[in-house]
């Protein structure tokens, strides 16, 4: 099944996240959604990759949220055989003295276009395995430090051994952050000299020609946030798979950093937005960082009315979306009117969920990611007497979502907090949490609300894509200038900045918040459609047309993968 795309060489990306369908719940944010949303792309333009990530059977979680606003997480098993075909090949990676098999699901993307892409989930639970072993790649994210190198173990090393045992030709590498980055000591082994020829004190391996082999996307401007093993651990597990002096040459002298690892066997880096590559580039002196603005899949993150309304008046918007910059030729009526449809429908799954009684003519400010302390959720609530005094004047309702890693205990108390303000609000503004936040209640979410906010500390929103994909629908952003939005941001015209270019306090940027929404943002919602509309148009035309996975595939396979 597999002659069709083993018969020409391919590049395999590799991620620990990956969001296929909503139904595989192998994601739990902005990285695996960003993983989809490139083979998605490559699919459409025909481009030859494998995606290459774990199977992840217990997936991340489904979110609960109990009355008190606790985060209540529940393993989501399910099952590959429903999805997937099991591969023939099995290959074996020794963990810590014992084998361990693996085996690949091959699930394949289908683009609506044509195109077809394969992606091989790795799944070490096997009869042949240890119960423990077994586990390894049950929960994305999961577990301490050793299972953790272990899952990496399984994804980098166990991920080259199986593409080579399926009769893969693997022309590039390219490692989606750095968990997969061990890839490159398989790949350091398969391309040792003969020990013979080895000087004293020269290295065993052809460390140029696996650097040609590999490109590296950093996605965190956190140098604490990058996975770090301690080298006992890892010769523990991996015994003297790559000799332990030109591992610490590679990794780090006194832990084994997989940043760095990625960062010295790679030929091609980037970071994921103009300012996160300047960024990266300072963290990282002496590697040139180059950027690749993220983008979104088109047709997975449009809604049908607006997929409708280009098909109309921009044919072939799906495929070129760099068409949708004519976004000026859409009539306002039926911008319009996508728009309400959508609202609509948003409304109508949320009442139904939460037994919120949401108005259709109010505007809703939408907020929904990974609840953790740096995107600060919070900020809109800083100041509970302010916020009550524009909705008095100018009402507005809030929609919020968002999933904390089971281990930051920081995001979940975020979500409590939400919570508590919510309680304070009632009666003042309409606010709904929407529990275990997914692919599905993302595309009703974007779509449907009236303004998308994102408030991150600067810099630390590497890029963010979410309102990139509200965008697409209509929905203009008002946000934090950081990540994409400082090259998307346009004032009045694709949205507004929170605050400007120059740093900002944490009060500041509540502050600037509030005088946005008073001031710009709700008086024209009320008082101005056609300028409401032109601004839908402008996130339309001058985001929309170039925040795509198109582009960025299209720049991977131009600047990365032919050099
Ligand atoms: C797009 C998306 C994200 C990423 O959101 P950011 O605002 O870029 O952090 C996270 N989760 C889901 C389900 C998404 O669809």
């Amino acid at each position: 099944m597999l002659d069709e795309f083993t018969s020409e060489p391919r590049i395999a990306y590799f991620t620990m996240e990956i969001a296929l369908r909503n139904e595989i719940p192998t994601y739990s944010g902005g990285l695996g959604i960003l993983a989809g949303d490139t083979l998605r792309s490559s699919a459409d333009l025909e481009l030859p990759l494998i995606g290459v990530s774990l199977v992840s059977r217990a997936g991340y979680f489904r979110q609960e949220i109990a009355p008190d606003g606790s985060q209540i997480e529940h393993p989501i098993f399910w099952e590959p055989r429903d999805w997937c075909a099991p591969s023939e090949a099995k290959i074996a990676v020794e963990i810590d003295g014992n084998e361990v098999w693996v085996r690949g699901w091959i699930y394949i993307l289908q683009s609506q276009a044509g195109g077809r892409e394969p992606v091989l989930l790795l799944d070490t639970d096997l009869n042949e395995n240890r119960p423990e072993d077994r586990e390894i790649t049950h929960y994305l994210y999961g577990g301490d430090e050793a299972y953790r190198l272990k899952q990496e173990i399984i994804l980098g090393i166990g991920g080259v051994r199986l593409l080579y045992a399926l009769g893969f030709h693997i022309r590039q590498f390219h490692m989606n952050e750095g968990h997969s980055a061990l890839l490159a000591l398989e790949l350091l082994r398969r391309n040792a000299y003969p020990v013979l020829g080895v000087r004293p004190g020269e290295s065993p391996y052809d460390i140029p020609q696996v650097r040609e082999l590999c490109n590296f996307t950093t996605h965190t401007p956190v140098e604490a946030a990058s996975d770090r093993f301690s080298y006992d651990l890892v010769r523990k597990f991996l015994g003297d798979f790559v000799e332990l002096r030109i591992l610490k040459s590679l990794a780090g002298e006194s832990n084994l950093n997989m940043t760095q690892l990625a960062l010295n066997l790679s030929e091609y880096v980037n970071g994921v937005a103009r300012s996160h590559a300047e960024v990266a580039g300072k963290m990282y002196p002496g590697y040139h960082v180059h950027a690749v603005t993220n983008g979104i899949h088109p047709f997975t993150w449009v809604c049908p009315n607006f997929s409708v309304l280009y098909d109309t008046h921009l044919p072939g918007w799906a495929h070129e979306p760099d068409y949708l910059v004519r976004a000026d030729r859409l009539p306002d009526d039926s911008v319009w009117e996508a728009h309400t449809h959508a609202k609509r429908v948003l409304l109508d799954r949320v009442n139904a969920l939460c037994g919120a009684n949401l108005d259709p003519d109010k505007p809703i400010l939408g907020f929904a990611r990974r609840m953790t302390a740096y995107k600060r959720p919070d900020l809109l609530f800083s100041d509970l007497e302010r916020l009550k005094a524009i909705a008095s004047r100018h009402p507005f309702q809030i929609m919020l979502a968002g999933k904390a890693h089971p281990r930051d205990n920081g995001g979940k108390e975020l979500i409590k907090l939400l919570h508590r303000h919510m309680a304070e609000l009632a009666g003042a503004i309409p606010i709904v949490f929407l529990p275990n936040y997914d692919m599905e209640i993302a595309q009703y979410l974007v779509a449907g609300v009236d303004v998308w906010l994102n408030t991150p500390l600067r810099p630390l929103e590497a890029s963010g894509t979410s309102g990139m994909k509200a965008a697409l629908n209509g929905v203009p952003n008002l946000s934090v200038l950081d990540g994409w939005w400082i090259e998307g941001w346009i004032e009045d015209v694709t949205g507004w900045a929170v605050c400007g270019t120059s740093d900002c306090s944490e009060n500041g940027d509540a502050q600037s918040l509030y005088d946005k929404l008073e001031n710009k943002v709700l008086p024209l919602y009320y008082d101005n459609r056609p300028g409401w509309i032109a601004v839908m148009k402008g996130a339309i035309g001058k985001n929309a047309s170039y925040f795509n996975s198109h582009r960025m595939m299209r720049r991977y396979a131009t600047e990365a993968y032919i050099r």
